[in-house]
């Protein structure tokens, strides 16, 4: 347990000591209550889904800091029945790629970011909602969905590692063929990012490239090179990055295509310190000791 998990329980336990001592006079320090987080999920171009969810519940309950429940929309259309109270929950994991949520589910939904929720998204949840203006806000980046040069630039890195807001027009959202790429940590600083390898190989995967969006308060923790021998932009494309919205902290990862692509030991200890940074601001998971280096992919194999 690190300083800050440990301090804390600490603080945790005295403060339940104080305020059951008059009539109980002992207490034991209670663990911290966990993270509550819900998973949202139901529709997808991915057929992999029901698997990549339990695969990130898993990973979230792993860490003993979440508690998670799932909300499943209708297989297809809109669902006028869903209606998660997001109020609950200290974040929300999209693993959602359909039709749009009834307009109070949405309206819902931006409150409780503005109000200071955390959201994760995954992959092909930046393709859904292309036309919903907060969602773009709050994504920041995302494809396909209708999304051109009126959702905003094409973001990325140049040589120098200089971010680049491109105007050009054209679609958003493409990748080329898939393959194990370099991660390249742009903000060693960041608690997400803190004490990674500084270039991780990850597994093999969808690398999204000209992705586009408003991109406003928006931070870019770690990128990956699209190389054009595999259909890819040229680019440094963003792999890892992090967006604020109203109160709200939101981190964002295009990766994750397929359940091999989510066994990456780096996808994996992203997820798990995304997703506790968007909850709290802070960061208390340690890198895990199988995390891969520059040159070597590290999977731990999902077994259900
Ligand atoms: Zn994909």
């Amino acid at each position: 347990m690190d300083c800050m998990r440990w301090f804390a329980r600490v603080v945790g336990g005295v403060l339940v000591s104080l305020s059951v001592a008059s009539w109980n006079g002992a207490a034991e320090a209670a663990d911290p209550a966990p993270l509550k987080a819900l998973i949202v999920d139901g529709q997808n171009n991915h057929g992999v889904w029901p698997k990549t969810t339990r695969m990130m519940k898993r990973y979230l309950e792993e860490t003993k800091l979440f508690q998670v429940d799932v909300a499943t929309t209708a297989p297809k259309g809109k669902d006028e029945q869903f209606k998660p109270d997001f109020s609950q929950y200290r974040v929300v994991i999209s693993n959602y790629n359909g039709a749009d949520w009834p307009a109070d589910t949405q309206a819902a939904f931006v409150e409780f970011v503005r109000k200071g929720g955390g959201f994760v998204v995954v992959h092909a949840a930046n393709n859904a909602f292309g036309n919903w203006k907060e969602y773009n806000e709050i994504i920041g980046l995302g494809g396909w969905g209708g999304r051109n040069e009126r959702s905003g630039p094409y973001v990325y890195l140049d040589d120098a590692g200089k971010l680049v807001r491109n105007t050009d027009k054209g679609p958003g959202g493409h990748h080329g063929a898939q393959h194990p790429f370099t991660v390249i940590v742009r903000d060693a600083e960041h608690p997400i990012t803190k004490g990674m390898p500084a270039q991780w190989l990850h597994a093999n995967d969808e690398l999204y490239d000209f992705l586009r969006g408003p991109a406003d308060n928006m931070t870019v923790l770690a990128t990956a090179f699209a190389t054009k021998d595999k259909g890819g932009s040229g680019r440094h494309e963003p792999m890892l990055f992090t967006v604020t919205y109203g109160q709200g902290r939101i981190f964002h990862t295009p990766m994750g295509h397929a359940d091999y692509s989510q066994e990456c030991v780096g996808f994996i200890a992203a997820f798990q310190r995304g997703t506790e940074w968007a909850a709290t601001g802070q960061v208390t998971l340690p890198i895990p000791a199988d995390f891969p280096s520059a040159d070597k992919v590290s999977q731990r194999k999902f077994n259900e």
